[in-house]
């Protein structure tokens, strides 16, 4: 699989100086990164103002469909206040046509409208939490190990009609293997039975920052429940709107969502 680097890029632009703060990770649509600034600094991301850790970090994210240009503003603790324009890094994402569908596959049920509905808040509620605790900042390890199914920003259009496209990494794994906590977190969502995504599991990692497991057969964890990096939380499986055993794990910046295999490691070489 193609894999971006990870890099460490330095944006020379005006009007702050190189040195007032770096970005360490991917500008680019699905990509993540961290920005270092003078701690005390304020930052203003797209609009939201972002927690900034003790050490003057703070995460960004840009969306599958994110524009060219995203807006940084800063306030310096020296009362400096200074706007940046970061330049988007386009990407292509695969679209597939599957036409002849039955139309009861392609539309949902009306009466199931109202629970999806439902859960769909419950779950963006769990993704504004504002976690104190920077724990993002220690990276992140794969959930779980095993073939990869499916991947970030590919799209589905159904009888002519697109469909949200698929934002998890599909991991092929048995029903019951253990996946585990990708980094420190707080435990936000736990419910063994959603619509689409069957079991699922969302944990805080900080600042926004969040990650959700799915299709789950099992969760050993509670709301509130604070779990450490490599910890077994879950157990994979088939549930919700599934077609096989798999792990499907995402990562949100708030509602912003990430391309997982942007901010993981390399897969272990016995697994790929
Ligand atoms: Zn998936």
């Amino acid at each position: 699989m193609k894999r971006l680097l990870v890099a460490l890029v330095l944006f020379l632009a005006a009007p702050v100086a190189a040195e007032e703060i770096e970005i360490k990770g991917e500008v680019a649509q699905g990509g993540f990164a961290i920005v270092r600034a003078e701690p005390g600094t304020r930052a203003i991301f797209e609009g939201r103002e972002m927690r900034i850790s003790a050490d003057g970090r703070f995460p960004i994210a840009f969306g599958r469909d994110a524009g060219r240009n995203a807006t940084l503003e800063l306030i310096f603790p020296d009362g400096r206040r200074v706007r940046r324009a970061l330049d988007v890094k386009p990407r292509k994402f695969d679209i597939q046509r599957i036409d002849g569908l039955p139309e009861a596959m392609v539309t949902p049920d009306p009466v199931l409208l109202e629970r999806i509905r439902a859960e769909n808040a419950r779950i963006a509620e769990a993704r504004r939490i504002d976690g104190a605790e920077p724990f993002y900042l220690q990276g992140f390890v794969w959930p779980a190990t095993g073939r990869i199914s499916g991947i970030y920003g590919s799209q589905r259009i159904l009888n002519g009609q697109a469909r949200q496209p698929h934002y998890g990494i599909d991991i092929a794994v048995p029903t019951g293997t253990p996946v585990v906590a990708v980094a420190d977190a707080v435990v936000t969502f736990a419910d063994p039975d959603i619509y689409f995504t069957g079991g699922t599991l969302i944990l805080d990692h900080g600042s926004g920052v969040s990650s959700t497991y799915s299709h789950l057969s099992r969760i050993d964890v509670t709301v509130g429940q604070r779990v450490r990096q490599g910890e077994a939380v879950a157990a994979s499986g088939a549930t919700g709107r599934a077609t096989g055993p798999h792990l499907d794990w995402r990562l949100n910046l708030f509602d912003i969502r990430i391309d997982p295999i942007l901010v993981l490691p390399p897969l272990p070489a016995a697994s790929r």
